[in-house]
């Protein structure tokens, strides 16, 4: 059974010292729980007696009636609430000893444990949110930086659902138009005129992919840019990995062949986060060591979102430089920027062959810490602006499975329309269309989707 009809409680508040926790009990038996384990002060009566939307001051009590803590309780009668259901929070003192004490106490009175993401679950079952909108509450806590924070919130607010729906209901007229003229072809139902169909197939199976096309920027929004730096030996890689970490992680010597092996970073440069590998110098290596990190280095090259390739303002170009080159002009489906580092020093590198050879080119002084602006801008013109066609909305891998099942039915609709398959065929494989999208706003899912979606929330919410 998808739905227990059983009051809950959760510590909604993280499992730590602080001003205030909160403690969150919901179900048909909430309020007769609070009026067992809290007394109001500031008011009169019990809270039972309290209408929705009202706090008062009071003691939360032993079933003694000897006080535990003091603290505010806030009623939410149903349908007004969260969950949809009576809600009853308790803000106490936020010690993580007396809030575990409260909610054993809760429990004492009647209360079962809320599992990971059970609110927002029942918030889902009770119509209060659409399966999108309650998957954007986790995104919204995690949020890290305001450009994913602004889309999530966006999300939540329905953006996507509403953004979803107008293709499935664009599919369910086409499905009913297709089903009247299969089913009564003796009415004088007009027949949808193939062309028409396949234009309108079109469309929605272009729109679709553009939606799903937003999963790769929300990946790069949340996870971050997945950044490799690279360059010949002592170009200054530890030292710029230094500089964007704020602190010293790789060693930085003068004696070429000093980064072994990988040293990973997670940086913020404003919206824009970077998962940084500062790899062993790119160059053929007899040092056995060496070239086990210059292997790891290439892999992770493959993988990479971004290259910062690194170059000497004050060397001419070697042959670890022209392999650097090369190997970025054969990478495909990565961005790439040119660094051109210790602008301090005296120019003798060969500017004009790297600006003929790269799109993007700065000139930083990693060890002065200048030019990150320019990295910053850069890398948001690359990786923010125009990235995908819709930039207020993000989508999940669930999402994008979902989107990608729909516009493959949609494809396979029109492959079979313009075949001349018969119409009943067509609709089958756009029923299957409907299916996918309906389960990705959760308007048509099963209980394992459910359950999946939920398990990844965490206990409280
Ligand atoms: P890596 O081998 O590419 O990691 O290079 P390192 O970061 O270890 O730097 C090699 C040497 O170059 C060190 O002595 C750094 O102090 C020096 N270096 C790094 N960046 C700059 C810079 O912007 N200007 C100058 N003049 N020297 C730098």
């Amino acid at each position: 059974m998808i739905y227990e009809d059983k009051t809950i409680a959760a510590i909604s508040t993280p499992r730590a010292a602080g001003g205030i926790s909160v403690i969150r009990i919901s179900g048909e038996n909430a309020i007769k729980i609070a009026d067992k384990v809290f007394e109001c002060i500031s008011r009169k009566g019990m809270p039972s007696e309290m209408e929705g939307y009202s706090c008062a001051y009071g003691n939360v009590v032993d079933e003694n009636g000897n006080r535990m803590d003091d603290g505010v309780i806030t009623v939410y009668r149903t349908p007004r609430s969260y969950t949809g259901e009576d809600v009853v929070e308790i803000s106490c003192h936020g010690g993580i000893y007396i809030t575990e004490k409260i909610l054993r106490r809760i429990s004492e009175a009647g209360a079962y444990p809320a599992q990971a993401g059970e609110f927002t679950k029942r918030a889902y079952i009770n119509g209060k949110m659409s399966l999108t909108q309650a998957e954007s509450v986790m995104d919204i806590i995690s949020a890290e930086g305001s450009a994913v924070y602004r889309r999530t919130r966006s999300v939540k607010e329905g953006t996507l659902f509403k953004r979803i729906k107008v293709y499935s209901d664009r599919i369910v007229k086409i499905l009913g138009q297709i089903g009247a003229w299969v089913d009564y072809p003796e009415e004088d139902i007009p027949e949808i005129g193939e062309e028409g169909l396949i234009r309108e197939l079109t469309e929605i199976s272009g729109e679709l992919r553009k939606i799903s096309a937003v999963y790769d920027n929300t990946r790069i929004l949340k996870a971050g840019i997945e950044t490799v730096i690279a360059g010949k030996p002592n170009v200054g890689k530890s030292t710029l990995m230094n500089l964007l970490a704020g602190y010293e992680k790789s060693i930085v010597t003068d004696i070429a062949g000093t980064t072994r092996d990988i040293v990973e970073e997670s940086v913020r440069l404003g919206d824009i986060v970077l998962r940084l590998s500062d790899t062993a110098g790119l160059r053929g290596s007899e040092d056995i060591i060496e070239g086990i990190g210059i292997k790891r280095a290439e892999e992770k090259i493959k993988n990479a979102d971004l290259i910062i390739a690194v170059f000497d303002n004050g060397e001419a170009l070697n042959d670890d430089d022209m392999r650097l080159i090369k190997m970025c002009g054969e990478l495909r489906n990565v961005k790439i920027v040119a660094c051109i580092n210790k602008s301090d020093r005296v120019g003798k590198i060969d500017r004009e062959y790297i600006e003929d050879r790269f799109k993007n080119v700065i000139d930083i002084s990693a060890e002065k810490g200048e030019g990150l602006d320019n990295l910053q801008r850069i890398l948001e013109k690359l990786f923010l602006e125009n990235e995908s066609v819709y930039d207020d909305i993000t989508v999940n891998e669930r999402q994008k499975i979902c989107l990608d099942r729909a516009f493959g039915f949609v494809e396979e609709a029109l492959e079979a329309l313009k075949g001349g398959v018969t119409m009943d065929a067509v609709n089958i494989v756009l029923d299957d269309a409907l299916n996918s999208l309906l389960e990705l706003t959760g308007e048509r899912v099963n209980e394992a989707v459910i359950n999946e979606v939920f398990s990844h929330f965490c206990v409280g919410k």
